[in-house]
């Protein structure tokens, strides 16, 4: 495929450590998903070069970063989300051309939630306040003050997956960076580049050298690196199960916190008295939004009977009407999977749909030639405990079921492993607070998909994460609580010589 938007020269390609670039001694080769031809070739991060970085990060906390006020780290992130708007066509380009994603999307998604999320947490952090706390004295008969501050975790390390890389980096900076840590980001192997770009963002703005460090590389060698490093207190992921649970084993060697934000399987629920019309083009959108590569791209389609081959029909129509292509072409509505891996993995699920005896209403194969594209796919008549409704894909294929009643319809929606979002279509404003209560998931939207804002909590349950970040929530996640307590008058503990037989007899 000739690319309408050729790569330009010059991608920002090496190691950013201590406010300075570097290239390392190994490259690893970043490849355009639309071709599969080599993009770029970037600097893959060594654990030294990790070592580095975290040293950086280490100083900056301990100096002068350590010693910014609040409204200064503001600033700072302020500027910096003039910087994401002013160079958003830029950023907007370079996540096409990595991830493989239609030019339109990150024009509407991923750079201005970047933007906001970066002046959202520029308002945070003058405000990360504690308490003053009023005590029983149940141990003794001093009078005390006691007061709670919130102090940066101290160093932070940032896994970045690739399908939303400069918002994912986004969410994890704001946070981090609005709570006073300094950080050490490690962006996905297939899609580097908008981070590295934004990494001249952070100089350009004016943070302090080591406050951001950008190590590119793979992540059994730079991200296992970062997990190791004694001295990172928090590791911040964003990325598949799997490689979640190898992070929280060996986040434990070293105590450090880990925030776990991790994969899905959310149901869209049509109710019997929904806006069909605009439950089918939500659905759509929550399909096939950057070619299903979404953690809360809501696969599982659960249709009240009433509306069933409706919405099957619609939902073919749809998928028959997504444009394949050149992510640069106007045209185009679905670009290219990321990686041959990614397109294997969903073609196979695609066969193991035929298998399971689902029945295919649309798309369903690969496309050949250069690129990773797969054709966007519906299965009706889903089991749900057939594979592809139990599994994540990861890709643009939807499978639909039938319901009967409400209970039916949570039941099977809460028949997963995983807890991330779900949707819920329906004009009964009763019943989406009724069924809102009891869908396990960290998001439950009502007649809408993907409401996301850098003011919501965002995270999963069960084996969709732990934790929470953005809102008030991403501060939270990004201090630690310290209690100081004052003894104003007398004594805090008092005992009786019985209580404590060697206590020294008073003189
Ligand atoms: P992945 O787990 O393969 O990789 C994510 C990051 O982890 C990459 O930077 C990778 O290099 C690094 N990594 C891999 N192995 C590592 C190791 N042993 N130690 C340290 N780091 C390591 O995930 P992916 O394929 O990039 O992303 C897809 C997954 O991410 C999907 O499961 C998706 O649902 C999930 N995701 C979740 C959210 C969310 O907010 N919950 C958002 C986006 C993506």
């Amino acid at each position: 495929m000739t690319l309408i938007a050729e790569p330009r020269t010059g991608f920002t390609t090496g190691l950013f450590v201590d406010g300075t670039w570097s290239d390392a001694v190994e490259t690893f080769e970043d490849l355009n998903p639309a071709t599969g031809e080599v993009l770029a070739r970037v600097s893959h991060g060594s654990a030294a070069d990790v070592d580095l970085a975290v040293r950086a990060a280490r100083a900056a906390l301990d100096g002068a970063w350590g010693d910014t006020p609040g409204v200064t780290r503001g600033v700072l992130l302020n500027r910096l989300a003039d910087l994401v708007e002013r160079d958003g066509e830029v950023l907007q380009r370079l996540e096409a051309l990595d991830v493989g994603k239609p030019f339109a999307q990150p024009g509407m998604l991923d750079v201005p939630n970047a933007a906001a999320t970066f002046r959202h947490f520029a308002g945070w952090a003058d405000k990360a306040q504690g308490a003053t706390i009023p005590t029983a004295g149940y141990l003794g008969t001093a009078k005390t003050h006691s007061y709670t501050v919130r102090e940066p975790v101290g160093v932070i390390g940032a896994i970045i997956p690739w399908n939303t890389p400069l918002m994912i980096a986004a969410w994890k900076l704001g946070p981090a960076l609005a709570a006073g840590n300094t950080v050490v980001v490690k962006p996905a192997e297939d899609a580097p580049l908008s981070i590295l770009h934004l990494a001249t963002l952070v100089q350009e703005a004016g943070f302090p050298a080591g406050v951001v460090n950008v190590v590119p590389g793979l992540g059994g060698t730079t991200g296992a690196a970062l997990v190791a490093h004694p001295d990172v207190d928090k590791i911040s992921f964003t990325g598949s199960p799997e490689v979640g649970r190898q992070i929280q084993k060996s986040a434990a060697d070293t105590f450090k916190r880990v925030t776990l934000e991790l994969g899905g399987k959310s149901p869209q629920i049509v109710c019997e008295d929904a806006d069909v019309r605009a439950a089918v083009q939500g659905i759509a959108m929550g399909l096939f939004f950057n070619q299903g590569e979404v953690c809360a791209a809501g696969t599982r389609i659960l249709v009240h009977r009433s509306h069933y081959e409706n919405v099957v029909d619609a939902l073919a129509q749809a998928t028959e009407a997504q444009v394949l292509g050149d992510p640069f072409d106007a045209r185009t509505t679905m670009g290219a999977l990321v990686n041959a891996k990614q397109k294997q993995r969903v073609a196979d699920y695609v066969e193991k749909g035929k298998a399971e005896g689902a029945r295919l209403v649309a798309g369903g194969g690969e496309v050949d030639g250069p690129g990773f594209f797969v054709r966007p796919t519906i299965f009706a008549d889903v089991d749900n405990a057939s594979t592809i409704a139990r599994e994540e894909i990861f890709g643009p294929v939807g499978a639909v079921i039938p319901f009967d009643t409400v209970e039916e319809a949570l039941a099977i929606a809460n028949d997963t492993e995983y807890g991330l979002a779900a949707t819920i279509w329906t004009r009964d404003v009763s019943l989406a607070h009724t069924m809102a209560a009891k869908v396990r998931a960290g998001a439950v939207w009502v007649n809408g998909w993907a409401a996301i804002d850098p003011a919501l909590p965002w995270g999963g349950m069960k084996s969709s994460g732990i934790g929470r970040e953005l809102g008030c929530s991403g501060i939270l996640a990004n201090t630690e609580e310290k209690v100081v307590t004052i003894v104003l008058q007398g004594r805090f503990l008092r005992y009786s010589r019985g209580d404590w037989p060697n206590a020294p007899r008073k003189s």
